[in-house]
């Protein structure tokens, strides 16, 4: 009842002691085994309850093992340096700059260290500071969907090296309006070969419109509810 005691990469394990997380919230101890054995994930889960750590952790030590795997050769990833366009290997949707602008920063302290680069992007402010960042190159791409939508237009982001796509507060974001665009961005990973990708959406509310985006996103999916 530990991290510790988690099948997590030791360098995130060395940031989350330096987070001074101990002891696993309820969904942290139930999402992230299902998350880290690579299941695609629907969770029910409110504000505060630590669901960033649920969403960030399997997906900053996936990027880790795979990471660890293509310097022995076994996999090629890519850098974001292919001529302006970033390829991130991990996309995270939030619906507001705020949410957005949080979970950068928390996904930052995890990734301390570990040489993953975490880039945020958000409507509301000039695209020009953001476009920079990710030219620097990016494996984990915290956006809202407008201005991410605007970024694939332009050809500044790819989306077909995304092995991972975790949705937070997706019942937010289809509140706000957001349900064209999340379905245009997930359109642009569904590149082959099927079935690569891993998807875990967030939830407070499970109402008839997200068990839709569940059935269309996800596969072969566990469900949860703390
Ligand atoms: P969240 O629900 O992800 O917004 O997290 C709510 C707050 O709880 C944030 O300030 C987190 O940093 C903190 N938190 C999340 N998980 C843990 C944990 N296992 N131990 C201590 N603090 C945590």
């Amino acid at each position: 009842n530990s991290f510790g005691e988690t099948e997590l990469e030791e360098g995130l394990k060395r940031n989350i002691e330096r987070c001074k997380y101990v002891k696993p919230t309820p969904i942290q101890r139930h999402a992230i085994p299902i998350a880290s054995a690579g299941r695609d994930l629907m969770a029910c889960a409110q504000t505060g309850s630590g669901k960033t750590a649920a969403f960030c952790f399997p997906i900053i030590s996936g990027i880790l093992s795979l990471k660890a795997r293509s310097s022995s050769g076994l996999y090629s990833l890519p850098r974001g340096d292919g001529g302006g366009v970033a390829y991130p290997t991990a996309l995270i949707l939030a619906p507001t700059r705020e949410l957005s602008s949080q979970i950068h920063d928390e996904a930052k302290k995890f990734a301390f260290q570990t040489g993953l680069k975490v880039v945020v992007c958000y409507g509301g402010a000039p695209a020009g500071h953001q476009l920079r960042n990710l030219e620097r190159g990016v494996d984990i791409l915290v956006a809202t969907p407008g201005r991410l939508v605007d970024f694939i237009e332009r050809e500044r982001v790819s989306l077909s090296k995304i092995q991972y796509l975790a949705l937070d507060e997706a019942d937010r974001m289809l509140d706000m309006g957001f349900e064209r665009q999340i379905r245009k961005i997930v359109q642009q990973m569904n590149m082959p070969p099927p079935g690569s990708r891993q998807t875990l959406l967030f939830s407070a509310t499970f109402p008839t419109d997200i068990q839709k985006l569940a059935a269309d996103f996800l596969t072969d999916y566990i469900f949860l509810s703390v």
